[in-house]
């Protein structure tokens, strides 16, 4: 029977325990449940483990991803995609994501897309997650049954449904799925054609186009470079800029960077604030997206408001549902991977009582304080999950939780060289990196024996 946080520490204990998803996040977290000794059954609606990485062609029906009614496509990648960290920095920390001395593989240091899947699937065979994995099965209710203390998960695969019950559930669903598309003032009239980047494949759609994009992020950058190939001419509109400046982008004469739109007209006209106005064929969505949760029911103690995922202490448990259900993977502007791994081994030994974790106050006094610190610094709601500097405090609280060593200091270095070399090298910078003794640095890290790399807390057979 399930034990409330916040007691005496209790006998060690392997529970039931469903992961949603067989992303990144549901696969290193499989791995650690069945480390700590839990049984573990990983829900996956696809038809192969990587998540977000295994790219698609496909798009769905609406272009704008609105319609509730249309069947979703999971993936929102890019033919051209390529990372935008270099691949030593993205990989877990006892299975490095080094280039592959074979010829099918990508050996870059910021790969394309299929490269990370690769990496994804060998991190799976190697730890026989693929076994756990309930392929093209899609969860599509969860709910807490107070009279078991047990949670139900309602499945569908194909027509037919199934129920299972577990002690715990952990969501690893993903949060790049769900378009958020910003208002454009008079887009009611306006003529031509509108997209999320969520269904962005490649350029040829677009040939002789004129194109705005809305947004500044990585996706809006690399699609107007694909874009500037085919189309006639690209205009990116921006509330901020990070690297570039506004005007005409230097390497391009069909691309520029404008500020944010002011409105559209009948006419096909669309103006920006700067008073400047293009006559456009499609607008672009390059705006992010939604956390989305549609099959969980938690009598409201966790909503989504305003893209804040709450109450969640640490990013992870609902204090009230505290630690039965968990979600691995809700930070951003992080690197990812090995944030979900020490997350995920957080999880796994406070299930098995390894850990122990506050009381339901103590943790709900603690997202108390942690949305004042916001609010008195002025972060929006809707930035509650952004980490950026942060995130390397976080995961060494984390890595303190569970017995690990600190974080690496080269991740967060190659980090910050990644953030230097854009600025340098904007249109080049995943090909001139030039912090090679960063790699050789994560690579003596790697060859490591196991011993020094992970504690004693964190290994298991
Ligand atoms: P996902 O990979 O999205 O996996 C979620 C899984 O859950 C999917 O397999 C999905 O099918 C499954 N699922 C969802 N709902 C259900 C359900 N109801 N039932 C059953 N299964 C379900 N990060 C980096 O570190 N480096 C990068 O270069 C990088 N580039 C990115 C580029 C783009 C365009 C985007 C959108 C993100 C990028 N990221 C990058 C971040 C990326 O999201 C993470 O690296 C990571 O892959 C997310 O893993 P995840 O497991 O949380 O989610």
């Amino acid at each position: 029977m399930p034990q409330s946080p916040g007691h005496a520490p209790q006998p060690i204990v392997s529970r039931h325990v469903a992961v949603i998803g067989a992303g990144a996040a549901g696969l290193v977290t499989a791995r650690e449940l069945r480390r700590e000794g839990h049984s573990v059954v990983v829900f996956e609606r696809g038809d192969q483990v990587g998540g977000l990485w295994v790219y698609t062609p496909n798009v769905e029906s609406d272009p704008l991803g609105l319609d509730p009614t249309r069947t979703t496509v999971h993936s929102s990648l890019y033919h051209s995609l390529r990372t935008n960290l270099p691949r030593d920095s993205m990989g877990f920390s006892d299975y490095p994501f080094v280039a592959k001395d074979d010829p099918d593989r990508d050996p870059r240091l910021f790969p394309g897309h299929r490269e990370v899947m690769m990496y994804l699937q060998d991190f799976a065979r190697e730890f026989g997650i693929d076994e756990l994995v309930r392929f093209e099965t899609e969860v599509v209710h969860v709910r807490f049954v107070e009279e078991e203390e047990k949670w139900q998960i309602k499945s569908k695969q194909r027509h037919k449904e199934t129920d299972d019950i577990f002690d715990a559930v952990v969501v690893c669903n993903g949060h790049y799925t769900q378009p958020l598309v910003s208002h454009v003032p008079g887009i009611n009239k306006w003529p031509g054609k509108q997209m999320h980047s969520h269904n962005y494949r490649d350029p040829k759609p677009f040939q002789d186009q004129v194109v705005v994009l809305i947004g500044n992020s990585a996706s809006a950058f690399d699609i107007s470079r694909d874009l500037a190939g085919v189309a006639k001419e690209v205009h990116i509109a921006a509330r901020t800029v990070q690297y570039e400046t506004f005007g005409k982008q230097p390497a391009y004469d069909n691309l520029w960077l404008h500020p944010m739109i002011k409105n559209v007209c009948e006419d096909g006209s669309v103006h920006f604030q700067d008073g400047s106005f293009v006559i456009a064929n499609i607008i672009i969505h390059c705006t992010g997206y939604k956390y989305h949760c549609p099959f969980l029911e938690t009598n409201g103690f966790v909503i989504v408001d305003d893209n804040r995922v709450g109450p969640l202490y640490k990013h992870i448990f609902p204090p009230a549902l505290a630690p039965w259900l968990s979600f691995v993977g809700i930070p951003f502007q992080v690197i990812t991977f090995p944030m979900f791994e020490l997350q995920s081994k957080w999880i796994a030994g406070v299930l098995s009582n390894r850990i122990t974790l506050p009381s339901q106050e103590e943790m709900m006094e603690d997202v108390k304080a942690f949305y004042s610190s916001l609010e008195a610094s002025g972060t929006p709601k809707r930035n509650t999950h952004a980490l950026d500097d942060k995130q390397v405090k976080y995961n060494n609280w984390l890595a303190g939780q569970c017995g690990c060593p600190a974080y690496e200091d080269w991740r967060m270095e190659m980090y910050y060289a990644t953030i230097k070399g854009r600025l340098a090298h904007l249109e080049s910078y995943r090909d001139e990196w030039e912090t090679q003794h960063l790699v050789l640095q994560a690579y003596k890290d790697f060859i490591k024996p196991a011993s020094n790399q992970v504690s004693d807390g964190c290994v298991f057979p």
